[in-house]
Formats: structure tokens, sequence, C-alpha cells
């Protein structure tokens, strides 16, 4: 009877006080061995439940008494993310902090989608409507800043920060599902919530990936949002964009002793780079194209054989981008003609405009309207004002109202949310979140990210879109019309991924 010998010891353990039946010197009579059966039986069906209950996080109960949407709760995770920025497909820690936070509420979550580590699915409740959240964590590189300051200061020089504010906008989205969540539970509603933690972002890559595998498949509707300068509803203009590598292979030589042994690969670069700057003056107003030149050469006296610039291409449609991605690659065969190099462009990642739905946008406003501009104190419009003034933009403070739902409303840059907008219907939010007029990808934002104006602007984001999800899992209807309406803007138009079908998100 080692069974109940184990069942009386760990009983005992468990109640000390507890009366045993028939136990004398470790050993159990012949006629008591049927109720030690029974115990042990009782004992193999309770453990599962018993080590479950022990796996459960030690602060699972504190955290289920902590409003879902408090300030208390969320600044701290937003202040973690922003003082260890990680790069895309390196946000480890990041995407953990948040998953946790997750896990903690009971939501489950698949690691690794899409083949990428940091990528992740995250799933509570069940049946229809499917309501998702997307939620980014990447930095940015070269941007690491001291918060709450009104001058260029980097935390760690040439180190990464979070100049678009991903780790309020991360966190947000959490918060978010989970107080959408705990409403769910406490109402009794059918429905599934999914939050969509996806990498890369600033390379405009993680979502376009998990479009492509089918993520979104059993999703009904998607909500968005974006830290700002002012507060908002989208309805465009977010950009098209495909970013390409251009390359040109030369001949080296000494560049003194026998230069005309060389054919330089920079002289191609400088070429092409001259041929795109004069393209710009017959190009659309709304068309944007900027660069960095990744390889140069090496040395001034070694006639370069290798050299690649980085272009993102970006208009209205993704129909102008590719008219221009034709004219572009025009300009790098020309190049390599007139140098007698060789070109190569390389497409490294691509999104189109989003399409936004009326029908959540509808819903995403009033709840905005409800929750109202973040509530700005004089300490945050003194310090708006002093970065402004650094930055060289008019000094008017932080904004203080939300905008009505009209056409326009967006910034020119361009995010994969479009990608996913050409599968399930969305709709995007924009909270201010730093000061009127100063830009993101720039200190000023990250500055603010980490100071308490990033994180007001966070929690209405939060509130706002845990009110929209909560709306939508107890209004099928309105999700059956959100529903109608992509398929009516989408018909006869079946999605297709830019990506090529051997793409993998590290070779992109
Ligand atoms: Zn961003």
């Amino acid at each position: 009877m080692d069974c109940a010998l184990f069942v009386s010891h760990y009983v005992s353990a468990l109640h000390p006080a507890l009366p045993l039946p028939g136990r004398a010197n470790g050993r159990v009579p012949r006629r008591k061995w049927p109720l030690w059966i029974a115990a042990c039986g009782l004992f193999v069906a309770l453990a599962p439940s018993a080590a479950r209950a022990n796996e459960r996080p030690p602060d699972a109960a504190r955290v289920e008494r902590q409003d879902p949407l408090s300030l208390a709760r969320w600044g701290p995770i937003a202040d973690t993310i922003f003082s260890h920025p990680e790069l895309a497909l390196a946000e480890t820690k990041s995407a953990e902090v948040l998953a946790r936070e997750l896990e903690k509420e009971g939501f489950s979550v698949v690691r690794g989608v899409a083949g990428m580590k940091t990528g992740w699915v995250a799933t509570a409740g069940h049946g229809a409507p499917v309501v998702g959240v997307l939620a980014e964590y990447d930095a940015l590189p070269g941007l690491s800043q001291k918060p709450g300051i009104a001058r260029k200061e980097a935390v760690l020089t040439g180190a990464a920060g979070h100049g678009c504010g991903h780790n309020l906008l991360g966190t947000a989205a959490v918060a978010a599902a989970i107080a959408a969540n705990r409403e769910r539970s406490r109402r009794g509603l059918a429905g599934t919530i999914q939050v969509f933690g996806t990498p890369a972002e600033e390379q405009i890559i993680g979502k376009t990936f998990m479009v492509r595998d089918g993520l979104f498949r059993g999703t009904d509707v998607v909500l968005a949002w974006h830290p700002e300068e002012t507060t908002y509803v989208y309805t465009r203009p977010r950009l098209a964009v495909t970013v390409i590598d251009v390359e040109f292979m030369g001949t080296t030589a000494h560049a003194a002793a026998s230069p005309w042994l060389g054919r330089s690969a920079l002289s191609a670069l400088e070429l092409f780079d001259h041929a795109v700057a004069l393209m710009r003056e017959h190009i659309l107003p709304t068309a944007r194209l900027h660069r960095v030149i990744k390889a140069g050469g090496v040395a001034a006296n070694v006639i370069p054989d290798y050299t690649k610039v980085q272009y993102f291409v970006r208009d209205e449609t993704g129909t102008r981008v590719r008219s221009m991605l034709d004219r572009l690659r025009k300009a790098a065969d020309g190049a390599a003609l007139a140098s007698e190099t060789r070109s190569k462009v390389t497409v490294r990642a691509a999104t189109r405009e989003p399409l936004y739905n009326e029908v959540l946008s509808r819903v995403l406003q009033t709840e905005l309207d409800k929750v109202g501009a973040p509530a700005w104190d004089a300490a945050d419009h003194e310090l708006a004002r002093a970065i402004q003034k650094e930055v060289g933009v008019p000094a008017q403070g932080l904004s203080p109202a939300v905008l009505p739902l009209s056409p326009g409303h967006g910034a020119t840059a361009s995010s994969d949310v479009g990608e996913t907008s050409a599968v399930v219907p969305l709709a995007e939010l924009a909270v201010a979140t730093r000061p009127l007029g100063t830009p993101a990808h720039h200190w000023a934002q990250t500055a603010a990210a980490g100071h308490a104006m990033g994180k007001k602007g966070m929690m209405v984001a939060a509130k706002t879109l845990a009110g929209a999800l909560s709306v939508l899992l107890s209004s099928p209807d309105v999700v059956r019309r959100a529903r109608a309406e992509f398929a009516g803007s989408t018909a006869g138009s079946p999605y297709q991924s830019p990506l090529a079908s051997d793409a993998t998100p590290e070779s992109w």
C-alpha cells in the first residue's frame, strides 16, 4: 500500500490534525484497504487540479482585484518596455512582458507565429464574434533619449529608442483587451477576444507575414491605435510603401596607382541617386522618396566594388508606388550602364494603403468622444512648449481636443496596419502623446513616450479601445455590418501578398 502511505503522509502534511483511518506503525490493516483504495483514487483525481492551482501566478489574486484600466497598473509596463528598447524582430523582452500580462488574465498565448520569435497571438473566450486588437512594441535605431526633457540627450549614444511610442502602443492594446475580457466574463457574453503581438512594424514586415500565414483568417474585425500629436479616428492618409535595396557591383582597383582598371560602384550609386533626385520634379506631390546609403565603400584609396542604397517609395496608393518603382528600376539600369557596373533591385518590404472600415470607425469615434482627450496638466504643457521651442515649431503645447470624424485624418507615414486591413475590417485610433507639431521618429517623441504625457495618451487609447471591443462583443449586428461593408469594398480584388512565397521574416 505505497499509495496509501503516500496519501496518508500527504494528508498529514496538509492537515496534521486530521484523523487517519486505521494506520498503525506505518502499515494499513487489510480490512482498511478498500477505504485507502478510495482515498488513492480521490487523490489521483484531485492532484492535477491542485497542481494547476499551484501553477497560477502568485500575484493572480492581486491582479484580479486591480482596475484593469488604471495608470498604476500600465504605466510601469510602458516604462519597462521604454527602458529596454528593442529593434524589429529582437523585441524579446517587450513581447514577453505583454504576453505574460495577458496570461495572468487567462488569455492563452501562442508564441513564435508567422516565423517570428517575437510574434504571438493571445486568445480569450470562445465563439463568435471574434474581435481583435493589434499590439506593436518595436523601437527605432539611434533614437535613445532621456524621457521628459526638452533637449536631445541619449540614454546611451547610438542605441535604440521608442521614437514612435510603441512602448505605449503595445501596452494600451493589451490593457484594452484585458478590460474588455473582464467585461465579457462579467456579463457572460459569447465571443472571442484576440490580441495580435505584431513585431517589426518599423520594418513594415510583421503584419505582412502574419497576414500571409493566415493568422487573421478567423477574425471578424480588428482595431488598432497609434501615438500621434492629436486625437482622432484615422480616415487616411496613411501611405502605401515599398522598401527596396539597390545594389551596385563594380570592379575594385588602387584609386591612385591604377584607377583605369576599376569601375566604381560608388559612382553608380551616385548616378542612381541623382537620377532619383531629378525624378522628384516629376512625381505627384503626395509621393515620398527617401533613402539611406547602407554601403558606400570602405576606403577612399580603394575603388569601391560594392555599394547599396535603401529607398522607401511611398504614395497614397499601392498602384502609384508600383509605377514609381518601375521608374526607379530604369534609373538603376541606367546608372549601371553609364558606370559599367551591374545593378540589382530587391524589394525588402511592402504594405498597401489602409482601408478603414466606416462602421468600425464610427464605433471608435463614439467611444473616443466618451473618453475625451488626455487631461494634460500645467507641467505637461510646460514641457511640451519647451520641446517645441527646441525643435523649432510653434509653442502651442498639447492638443486639447478630440477631432470629429471627418475625411483626411492621419499622418503621411505608413504602417503594415494597411496590409491587415486588406484581409479583415479594421479601424484605427490616433491619440496625442507628444507636443503639437513635433515629429515622430524623433527624439521629441521618445522624450514624451517615457513621460507622463505619453502615458496619459496611452490610457485614453486603452479606454477607447476597451469600450469599442466591448461594444463589438455585445453587438453582433454591428460586426455583421462591418463585415458586409468590407465585403463590398474588397469585392473582385482577392488578397495577394506582396511577399514571395519563400520569403521569411529574416530574409525580407
Ligand atoms: Zn509607429
